[in-house]
């Protein structure tokens, strides 16, 4: 490691509350975050957030290479690693499910695909549409693989991102009720942000329509713990104690049954008139894309958050590479 990184992580990594504990580690699920770690992550990520503002970026991660390997569609997820990479001063191989003529869609197998690009590279960034596969190639790989959403499964680095917004949006997590709202079955953002937030005294509060409701392993989960929680078709039954609209898309991707997606896909809207019943400092919040479910007026509101949330992908991301891949 060269002076000036050396240097670099003296003023960035020193000095953070909490505790690393995700050097040279997988990044597969929310499980393997803590108080202590979460808290040692959104303290790097402001830093993070920092030296952008100040400078565009630091060389932290100089000559490090990352693999995006994208075998479902995505915009944000991919675009907010590569920032992030760049930010610290690495580069990307990104590798998209549209690429022609690559391995992947000549029918390697997703073990060979990984255990190739960490010849290349220091770690993987990974989304497959198999819930599990993620696991099953970080057990092939040598290096890091990071998990950027597999299947129905989970989102974890979505969920970092979520909850650092909380933090950033209302000070606090602790103490708040969180109402997630939409497709809860499919919404893989929606199953690893609920785990993560068990971390955490919150009250939670489920809103689908019954064929999207959260699966049962994760209510079970919730009110084994012994947390405040209620499941309801209606939207209308927590707008006044929400502190936090989580709001989800209907995933029409995930459907067998197209009758059953076009059953449910308009059954709920947020609206400026919703949002009156609301708590004056309330955040909606989204993963994105969205279709449809929050009206565009509603962006005009300052309590929507959801373009800020994007914002802070980008520095939960820089501070989750620099925590893979830099000793602390
Ligand atoms: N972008 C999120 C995900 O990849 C949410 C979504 O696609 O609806 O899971």
């Amino acid at each position: 490691m060269d002076q000036a990184i050396t240097g670099h992580r003296t003023t960035l990594l020193e000095g953070l509350p909490g505790k690393n504990g995700l050097y040279g580690q997988d990044i597969l699920a929310v499980s393997q975050f803590d108080r202590e770690n979460l808290d040692y992550l959104f303290a790097l990520a402001e830093r993070m957030r920092d030296v952008v503002e100040t400078d565009g970026g630091v060389d932290l991660l100089k000559h490090r290479v990352l693999a995006a390997l994208f075998y479902e569609p995505s915009t944000r997820t991919s675009a907010s690693f590569i920032a992030a990479m760049e930010r610290l001063g690495g580069s990307v191989i990104p590798i998209t499910q549209g690429v022609q003529f690559s391995s992947v869609s000549k029918g390697e197998s997703l073990p060979d695909t990984v255990r190739t690009l960490e010849q290349y590279a220091d770690a993987i960034v990974l989304r497959h549409p198999e819930t599990g596969s993620v696991a099953i190639a970080a057990r092939y790989a040598q290096k890091p693989v990071i998990n950027a959403g597999d299947g129905t499964g989970e989102h974890p680095t979505q969920a970092l991102l979520d909850l650092f917004t909380i933090l950033e949006e209302l000070g606090t997590i602790d103490g708040l009720t969180v109402a997630m709202v939409g497709d809860l079955r499919f919404g893989r953002t929606v199953h690893s942000l609920t785990q993560l937030l068990l971390n955490y005294d919150v009250r939670l509060r489920f809103v689908s329509p019954e064929i999207l409701r959260a699966p049962l392993d994760l209510t079970n989960k919730v009110r084994d713990a012994g947390y405040d929680m209620r499941e309801t078709y209606d939207v209308h039954d927590v707008i006044g104690e929400a502190d936090v609209l989580y709001v989800t898309r209907v995933q029409k991707e995930r459907f067998s049954d197209l009758a059953q997606y076009e059953q449910v896909k308009d059954y709920y809207l947020i609206s400026p008139a919703l949002l009156e019943r609301a708590k004056p400092k309330m955040v909606v919040m989204h993963p994105l894309p969205r279709v449809g479910e929050i009206s565009y007026e509603v962006d005009e509101d300052p309590r929507a958050a959801y373009f800020r949330q994007v914002r802070n992908g980008l520095y939960i991301r820089m501070a989750l590479l620099a925590a893979v891949l830099c000793p602390a």
